[in-house]
């Protein structure tokens, strides 16, 4: 089969259901190296893969810098590195809202795939009354909860590499250490701002986890109806500094804030930008997920101290 019916038979097969497994198969690419070929759809999740999987695994993440995973479409270049990995990687709890559908046919057609938060205890996932009783998605910004999600990808990555397992259970061992080391790092950071001033108004509603983890009220603008007046009156009564961008989000809902408390004679700084569902390019501190939830802390002290 050439390149060109392969990618017609995979599209068939993800999109509308066709083409036989064993036509599949015998037309994946052979690995190139020994490593396995992992696709992930968010850079967040991979860089967990990259973390333990180490240099047996080849990881390739659908969105990059500054891309929003709620609204993401995979693209047909996404959709052949899907077909062409051994495993798939995603968040899961419907973070990559639009993408889901597509992961979800190429495991029952086969591709393994793995949302990378179905290890983590249900009982730990918050459901904010503002999703109406869904679950928030955006547990890797608690450094302690993201630890959690690190057995499952240990158990994936072993159970198609099996002669691999103590070397990937090695990797766990010391990527949940330095997990744990940024954890307390975030907190004792968080507890230098003065109590009432630790509030959080961002871009979107993703700091929910970082918030319950780390002692910070927190206020997501683009989301269920943000409420202007009410976010006014709160950065009155605490004397709330500034207001955060995001990487991935518009800023037009920050500088609406800004402008609204400006209008009442009060001030607010524009900070940020924070990652919050992307990470920073490739060669910055924040292209690794401890180095994002590094710049992440140091920008919210600096703003709210
Ligand atoms: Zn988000």
């Amino acid at each position: 089969m050439n390149r060109r019916m392969f990618l017609a038979c995979a599209f068939a097969t993800l999109l509308a259901g066709g083409c036989s497994r064993g036509a599949r198969e015998e037309s994946r690419p052979a690995a190139r190296d020994g490593r396995l070929r992992v696709i992930a759809t968010t850079q967040v999740v991979a860089d967990l893969v990259r973390e333990l999987g180490g240099d047996r695994v080849d990881v390739t993440s659908w969105m990059g810098p500054g891309v929003d995973p709620h609204g993401y479409e995979p693209s047909p270049g996404d959709l052949e590195r899907l077909v062409g990995a051994d495993l798939a990687f995603s968040l899961g709890l419907s973070l990559e809202e639009r993408a889901s559908d597509t992961l979800a046919r190429a495991a029952a057609e086969g591709h393994p795939a793995f949302a990378v938060a179905g290890s983590i205890d249900p009982s730990r996932l918050l459901r904010p009354a503002a999703l109406g009783g869904a679950v928030d998605p955006h547990v890797w910004l608690d450094a302690s909860l993201w630890s959690s999600a690190v057995r499952g990808v240990v158990e994936v990555l072993a159970s198609a590499e099996p002669d691999s397992r103590l070397y990937f259970e090695e990797n766990a061992r010391i990527y949940r250490e330095k997990l744990a080391e940024l954890d307390e790092w975030c907190r004792s950071e968080i507890a230098l701002i003065p109590a009432e001033r630790r509030v959080l108004i961002t871009a979107h509603d993703a700091f929910g986890y970082f918030g319950r983890a780390y002692g910070v009220d927190t206020v997501g603008l683009e989301g269920p109806a943000p409420d202007v007046p009410r976010i006014v009156d709160l950065v009155r009564e605490r004397g709330v500094p500034a207001v955060f961008s995001e990487t991935s989000m518009s800023r037009g809902s920050v500088d609406a804030v800004v402008e609204a408390v400006r209008a009442v004679g009060g001030t607010l700084a524009a900070s940020g930008p924070l990652y919050s569902d992307a990470m920073g390019p490739a060669g910055t501190p924040a292209a690794t997920y401890p180095g994002m939830m590094r710049a992440n802390v140091e920008a919210i002290t600096e703003a709210l101290q």
